[in-house]
């Protein structure tokens, strides 16, 4: 991230905003105090150091972490997040969320989250390499495709996938295609993994505008952030005919009432570096963009976005969380009082899990599928949650968010209780 960027992007500490929600998920769904004690905390987090050598012959020393939230219906799976503003309870955040998740698109695994303080947009190719090969070393006891099995996050890619698939395999001294997912398809990644955070996105809001009795083609939309998931939403949003008005980056974004033109958009970030200059659109910054007027407005960068600050000067009819976390739990209560829609986190970008379960499928077996049916596989589980969500939000009279997650821990709850606490 740019040095623009040095202030962190947390207002609040996100394991704290991620334990009060399941306190009070606990008391909707009547569920046993002892219980969310229980889940309240992360079984295992790992602090680690990370020397690498530099190309100019120093030594940089990096922080890094592993945490697993819960694993009582399975193996851990969750992101690893190169950033400078990485913090230990960042993770523990996003460890748990990986848990409700998992546990809302019933896949057979827990949650868990990595990350390493440091700006991977400074380092060489080489540098980032030896990073990431000395981070995985580190964790590697903690790793593995029946213990845990990190995934791509921000400022993490196929490539850095890739490079912990290799050091693995290289210490188990065969190849071990369930340790990772995201990978490249040169080396057993899963055709759709690469957009499927953004598919399952898609999914979400087509469903959603079923309910309403509304169309894409009639939508104007507004998407912050233009990674992995970012991108892929404005390209596969474009192509069902919405009208995507604005886009940004970490540097700021772009702005046409009439539409942007998306494939552009791509190719000038691909070229630039930037979306700024990008012809046909004016420039905005990344707090006008989330003010600006749409149907739909997707995060898709980082947490704590939408703040209690901004939240009443959000226009959006819908909001369709592609990020972790963008909605501070006061800012929720704002926009639930303005009648506005959100698509949570959990459900919204569960996409990406889900592929990369049918990864580690794909890996154990040996055997790969086709990329129509990945994305029919990927449209039956995110169809089938959105509507027991849909369900439980009437049932409880709740918002989507807290039927969402109610579901979820539900599950986990139930597992845990089920396996009995051990001994
Ligand atoms: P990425 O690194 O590919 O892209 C992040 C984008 O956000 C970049 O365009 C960056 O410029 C932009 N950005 C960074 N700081 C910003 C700021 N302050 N304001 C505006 N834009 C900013 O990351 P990603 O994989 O697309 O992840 C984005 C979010 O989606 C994260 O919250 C991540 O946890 C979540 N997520 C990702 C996946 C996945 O499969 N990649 C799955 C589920 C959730």
């Amino acid at each position: 991230m740019s040095t623009a960027e040095a202030a962190s992007h947390l207002r609040e500490n996100p394991f704290g905003l991620a334990k009060s929600q399941l306190r009070r998920v606990g008391e909707i769904f009547e569920l046993d105090p002892n219980l969310i004690r229980v889940l309240s905390q992360c079984k295992k987090a790992v602090e680690v150091s990370v020397p690498v050598a530099m190309d100019d012959g120093s030594i940089e020393v990096y922080l890094g972490y592993r945490v697993t939230h819960n694993i009582a219906r399975g193996p851990s799976k969750g992101g690893i997040r190169y950033h400078p503003d990485v913090t230990l309870d960042e993770v523990k955040a996003l460890a748990m969320w990986m848990t409700w998740k998992c546990a809302l698109m019933n896949l057979p695994f827990g949650g868990a989250k990595g990350g390493v303080i440091c700006d991977p947009k400074t380092l060489s190719a080489k540098e980032l390499e030896r990073m990431t090969r000395r981070y995985t070393s580190e964790i590697i006891n903690d790793i593995g495709p029946e213990r845990d099995i990190p995934a791509p996050d921000v400022g993490t890619d196929g490539r850095v996938m890739a490079w912990i698939f290799d050091t693995y395999s290289m210490n188990k001294g065969h190849s071990v295609l369930g340790v990772v997912t995201g990978k490249p398809l040169s080396v057993g990644g899963s055709l759709g993994r690469e957009e499927a955070t953004a598919r399952g996105s898609l999914y979400c809001i087509q469903a959603l505008m079923v309910k309403n009795g509304e169309r894409l083609s009639d939508s104007s939309v507004v998407i912050q952030g233009f990674g992995n998931v970012g991108a892929n939403l404005a390209r596969l949003l474009h192509l069902e005919g919405a009208k995507v008005t604005a886009v940004s980056d970490s540097l700021g974004g772009v702005y046409n009432p009439n539409g942007i033109d998306v494939p552009a958009a791509i190719a000038h970030k691909q070229e630039r570096g930037t979306l700024l200059g990008l012809a046909n659109a004016e420039q905005v910054t990344n707090e006008e963009l989330l003010e600006l007027p749409c149907d739909i407005l997707a995060p898709c960068a980082l947490e704590q976005v939408i703040t209690e600050e901004n939240a009443s000067r959000v226009q959006a009819k819908i909001i369709c969380e592609g990020a972790n976390g963008p909605v501070t739990p006061t800012a929720d209560a704002v926009l639930e009082d303005k009648g506005v829609l959100i698509l949570p986190d959990v459900l919204a970008n569960a996409g990406g899990v889900v592929v990369s379960y049918f990864e580690w499928v794909q890996g154990l077996q040996e055997y790969f599928w086709r990329e129509d049916e990945v994305n029919a596989k990927l449209h039956d589980i995110v169809a089938r949650a959105f509507e027991e969500a849909w369900h439980a939000k009437a049932h409880y009279d709740t918002s989507l968010r807290m039927a969402s997650y109610g579901l979820a821990v539900r599950r986990v709850a139930e597992a845990t209780t089920t396996r009995g606490l051990y001994p």
